[in-house]
């Protein structure tokens, strides 16, 4: 008897039609003798309307009351699936799992799962619902996973009751290539690895919590992607010697969510790099790419570097407060950027990869801002006003078109 979880999105609880359907789909799997654990998200719209509402009440940002409000909207999903699955005849519940999280308001991540319950009950025929999106902090508060959490919350869950497979229900029938928004001949991959999805959900593809592939990559979860509103098979993610067809390249992803920072004139001298990167880190700001070039005189550098569009302002500031000590000459941010990532464990064992990227892009007169690489992957900044026709033209490039 195979034991699945089954995990839906917002846009799949979108409202109470929306709910009975899934229900139709949870009967289905009971239906085939499977023992099935439902994950759900708060109803589309509702975590940010939970949000909006936190603000508007304080501008005070506490975290532990802010996380009690905005984890309220996949509690009331859980119960109304569980409603609705016994509507059908089904034995259902809503089940408050022990997930227990470490203390990061917000951001929290899950520590252990107290499932044996859960895992008798569901042995008995049980179908167990469960809020995603939240646990029970070590003060035995409610914390929250971070935006799009209950894809983490299902894969942990999955991974605890060793389930057969974690699917997760979202909009999309499963993992393209790229974003077939922008690149219309952009197809659905059959398979992608842990280490692909992984660099693909990091590098800005939003079908997935980051946090879901890492922990599905260690703990060796099977996971599909697949719509919950058509029957089509999904994209599976899986262990590399499951895949059959073996690409350089399997994924191109992007991500709108960086600004640059230019910090000009720097003096050339051990320390800067901790002088100016040490303070940003001090007030949580992450840094992801990095380049320096020396200047003519070769006294002073230029340092550019990229952070989350939402940390802009805080970086500058922190930089402009640190300005004597550093010591550089000017500071220009940069929001109109897009980093572009090309994505494939094929390059691993092929060279020229990153060459090809970056012909692709001189050919079209796209200029190249900072790179980044990592084993599988190479990533580029540029400008954002480029992102369709870059997009469009790696996708070629690297033979991934689908045909016709
Ligand atoms: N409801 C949460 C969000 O909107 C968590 C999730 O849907 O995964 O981010
Ligand atoms: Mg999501």
């Amino acid at each position: 008897m195979a034991r699945i979880v089954q995990k839906f999105g917002g846009t799949s609880v979108a409202d109470v039609e929306r709910i009975k359907k899934v229900a139709q789909r949870v009967k289905c799997e009971v239906d085939c003798g499977s023992e099935v654990a439902v994950v759900v998200s708060a109803m589309a719209g509702a975590t940010n309307q939970l949000i909006a509402w936190t603000r508007e009440t304080s501008l005070l940002h506490d975290a532990r009351e802010y996380d009690v409000v905005i984890s309220a909207g996949e509690q009331v999903t859980a119960g109304l699936l569980a409603l609705a699955l016994q509507d059908l005849g089904i034995d259902a519940r809503s089940w408050q799992i022990p997930i227990a999280t470490d203390g990061v308001h917000g951001k929290a991540r899950i520590e252990s799962i107290d499932a044996a319950e859960f895992r008798r009950r569901l042995a008995q025929g049980q179908v167990g619902v469960v809020a995603g999106f939240q646990g029970i902090g070590p003060r035995g508060r409610i914390t929250t996973l971070g935006r799009g959490g209950s894809d983490t919350s299902a894969v942990a869950l999955a991974a605890a009751l060793e389930a057969d497979r974690c699917d997760i229900f979202t909009d999309v029938d499963g993992v393209y290539t790229t974003d077939p928004r922008i690149v219309a001949k952009a197809r659905k991959l059959d398979r992608i690895t842990y280490e692909e999805m992984l660099e693909m959900a990091s590098q800005g593809a939003k079908v997935l919590q980051t946090r879901s592939v890492e922990m599905a990559m260690n703990h060796r979860v099977r996971v599909q992607v697949l719509s919950s509103f058509s029957d089509t098979p999904g994209t599976l993610v899986v262990d590399e010697d499951e895949i059959v067809e073996k690409r350089v390249v399997s994924g191109i992803a992007y991500s709108r969510d960086e600004a640059k920072i230019t910090v000009q004139g720097v003096p050339d001298r051990p320390g800067v790099a901790a002088a100016i990167f040490g303070p940003l880190a001090d007030d949580a700001i992450n840094v992801d790419m990095i380049v320096q070039s020396a200047s003519e005189d070769g006294r002073t550098a230029d340092l550019t570097f990229t952070v989350a569009r939402a940390d802009l302002d805080r970086a500058v500031s922190v930089l402009e407060k640190g300005r004597k000590g550093i010591g550089f000459a000017a500071l220009k941010p940069d929001p109109n950027v897009v980093k572009v990532s090309v994505i494939g464990i094929g390059m691993r064992s092929h060279a020229g990869v990153a060459k090809q990227m970056f012909q692709t892009l001189a050919d079209k007169g796209i200029n190249i801002q900072v790179i980044s690489t990592s084993e599988i992957k190479v990533s580029v900044l540029i400008a954002a006003e480029y992102t369709e026709l870059a997009l469009r033209a790696l996708h070629t490039a690297y033979g991934l078109d689908a045909a016709g």
